[in-house]
């Protein structure tokens, strides 16, 4: 089963993505969190990505097509993937059609979450991570169980990303609007696009997004 979400920055994708892994065992491929694999290692790639992750703008397609088409033909994804933060312009979504079609598969699912736009600052304002697992949390709609260990791995450090601050927010939503928005109609005339209502609990959004991967929505 090959799943994308889309949404602007804060509306849930990763959250989602990898309760979705669990449930499914498929994959989360989450290009952001490719980037800032290679902006720790240091690599070119992860030197020019710094700069444009702080900047709040996109990398180029070309870059961001060759890195999914190489992770897409890993053996972890032999039954599917789940898409995050990927394809952010049309012409990576051509792309994608294009390389998915070469590879004799092709997309089962794309959905959208919506979420009001003045909920988006105060969701990644307030969003960090575990420093060891990864796991996702937030100052108010995702508190650990216990104060300050992780619920899932139990370490006590947590990490919050540069460019999760008021300013790059505000760039990274009007890419999203200008460049990203664009693919919503581009999915819609393929009658592939579904929506679910990304301001509910999260919960419930779990429970509507596997609702339409049952074959249910
Ligand atoms: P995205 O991957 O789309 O950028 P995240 O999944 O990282 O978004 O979510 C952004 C922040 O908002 C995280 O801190 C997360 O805990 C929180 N969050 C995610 N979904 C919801 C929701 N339905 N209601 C409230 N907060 C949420
Ligand atoms: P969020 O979901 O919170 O917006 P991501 O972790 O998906 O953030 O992406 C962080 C940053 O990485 C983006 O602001 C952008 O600079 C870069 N990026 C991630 N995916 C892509 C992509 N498919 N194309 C271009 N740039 C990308
Ligand atoms: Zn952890």
């Amino acid at each position: 089963m090959n799943i994308i979400l889309l949404g602007p920055p804060g509306a849930g994708k990763g959250t989602q993505a990898k309760r979705l892994e669990d449930a499914y065992g498929i994959p989360q491929l989450s290009t952001g969190d490719m980037l800032r694999e290679a902006v720790t290692s240091g690599s070119e790639i992860g030197q020019k990505a710094k700069q444009v992750m702080d900047a709040g703008e996109l990398m180029p397609d070309g870059l961001m097509v060759k890195m999914i088409e190489d992770r897409i033909q890993q053996k972890d994804c032999a039954k599917g993937f789940i898409l995050d933060g990927f394809p952010r312009t049309v012409a990576q979504a051509e792309a994608l059609d294009e390389m998915l079609a070469r590879l004799g598969t092709g997309l089962d699912h794309v959905i959208e979450l919506k979420v009001d736009e003045e909920a988006l600052v105060e969701r990644i304002v307030g969003r960090y991570a575990c420093a060891r697992c990864g796991a996702g949390y937030h100052d108010m709609f995702q508190k650990p169980k216990v104060d300050g260990v992780c619920d899932y791995c139990g370490a006590t450090q947590f990490k919050r990303r540069p460019d999760d601050n008021e300013e790059t927010v505000r760039a990274r939503m009007e890419a999203y609007r200008d460049q990203t928005a664009p693919i919503l109609p581009y999915y819609k005339e393929k009658s592939i696009l579904k929506q679910v209502d990304g301001m509910a609990d999260i919960d419930e959004v779990t429970t509507e997004l596997k609702k339409i991967l049952n074959g249910g929505g």
